[in-house]
Formats: structure tokens, sequence, C-alpha cells
């Protein structure tokens, strides 16, 4: 069975309102590929003003860029997804590196409590894992890999994969401008994969999609094309730009 691309744009901390609506009908307008997936993901504060304002869905549709793994409570500044379900967002990015490394401290325990949590309140997860330059000079890419995917691995069913996305990114290619070689991603993306199958299986390891992320753009996206397990992408610094809807087409 053949997986559907995915291109995930990753906003950050960026944006105003004036901007999103740039973005938000910049997609409304254009030619996507019919058989792509895309989520967006604009800072929490404006997801409901996006969601609405939003005319592609199924084909584009609004995610959060984190969640709690409690839906409310006395958690200031958290996401919860039972907010999300109320105003219709049916996605949420976890385990950014930037949540990992900058922002917070989050580790692979929390992040797999987290991707449990919102599938099982029925929030899709795009769930984002990858080395940091040391790791890669190390030559330790897919243990980090491995470890950083155990946890979620060990607390998810075989149904809950449907609702997972997995994104690869390696952190030294992240806002660098030095994405990966396309082989390197594959080779990495190959190596996850068949250690998917180990865990879960031949059938379910080929249907779980993978992104490569970090600094892909409107340029480099299609050189990704011919690449077997790479599934999609995982966009920021471009998503906010009007290439990306070059990235979205560089299947077709
Ligand atoms: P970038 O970010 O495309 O700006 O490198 C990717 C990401 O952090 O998801």
């Amino acid at each position: 069975m053949a997986r559907t691309f995915f291109v995930g744009g990753n906003f950050k901390l960026n944006g105003t309102k004036e901007s999103i609506k740039t973005i938000v009908e910049r997609l409304n307008e254009a030619k996507l590929a019919s058989n792509t997936e895309v989520v967006l993901c604009p800072p929490a504060i404006y997801l409901d003003y996006a969601n609405t304002i939003n005319k592609r869905s199924p084909l584009v549709k609004i995610g959060a860029q984190n969640t709690y793994t409690k839906a409310s409570g006395a958690y200031t500044g958290e996401n919860s997804v039972a907010a999300l379900k109320d105003i219709g967002i049916e996605w949420t990015i976890l385990g950014h590196s930037e949540r990992r490394t900058v922002v917070a401290r989050e580790d692979d325990e929390l992040i797999a409590e987290k991707t449990k949590f919102a599938i099982d309140s029925g929030i899709n997860v795009i769930l984002c894992i990858g080395e940091l330059l040391e790791e890669r000079k190390a030559g330790i890419t897919l243990d980090v890999c491995k470890k950083q995917l155990l946890p979620t691995i060990a607390k998810l069913t075989k149904e809950d994969w449907s609702h997972v996305v997995i994104a690869y990114e390696p952190v030294w290619a992240i806002g660098t401008g030095l994405a990966a070689t396309p082989e390197d991603a594959q080779e990495t993306h190959k190596q996850i994969r068949d250690f998917l199958k180990e865990k879960l299986g031949a059938e379910l390891s080929e249907q779980i999609r993978i992104l490569y992320g970090g600094s892909a753009n409107g340029a480099n996206a299609v050189t990704f094309k011919d690449k077997a397990d790479i599934d999609g992408f995982l966009v920021g610094g471009a998503s906010l730009k009007p290439e990306f809807v070059d990235i979205i087409n560089s299947r077709q």
C-alpha cells in the first residue's frame, strides 16, 4: 500500500494574524497535489483563527506544536488536547528538538506519554526524533533515534500507530540551511523503518510515514523524490514562504 505524501509546516514562534492569513489564503488559492496531506502548525494563539480561514480541509489541516499529558487542571501555559478538539484541530507536533533541548527539557518518556494521551484523546501526532551534530559525528545516529522511539513504542497499541507520523529531523540540519543529502536521509529513514519492522512487524512498519525535516525548501524538496523511505517533510522556515507550495507539490 502506497503511503500518502505528507507535508507539515511548523511555524514555530513566528507569525502575526496578518502573516498567517497570507499563508493560509495562499494555500486556499494554490493548485495543490491532491494525493498529499498538509498540516499547518501556527503558534497556539492563532490555531482557531487559522482553522476558521482554512478552506482546503481535508487536504490541508491545522495542527498544534505541542500538547500536554492532561486535558485540564493546574498546568499553566500548556496546550490541552480537549481544547484542540473543541476548536476542531486534529493534529499536533510532539517531541520537537527545540522542546527537547531549548524551550523545555522534554525527555523521551514525557514525549511518549504526551503521544499516547493525544492519540487516546483523538489527536494525531507528528512525532519528532533526530540526533545532535556530536551524536552524528560519534556515529550513533540510529542509537539516538531508537532510544527516542522506544518509550513511545512501549506505550502505543498497534492501532495507535495509524495516528502517528514520524518526523526524522537531524538537529544539525534544522534552521541551518544545511539539509541532509537525500542519500543520507534515505539511509537513516530505512534504518528507522527496519527498527520499526523489528518492533512492530513488517505490515505496520510499511504503513508508518517517516518525514524528513531540517532545511527542506522549495528547491531541494524535489531531490528527495525518488527516495523510497522518505514520505514527506516537516518544514520550518520555508513553510512561512511562497515556496511551501513547491514543497507540497514536489512529489507530483
Ligand atoms: P527548518 O525547521 O525547516 O527551518 O530547518 C524544521 C523544523 O524544525 O521542523
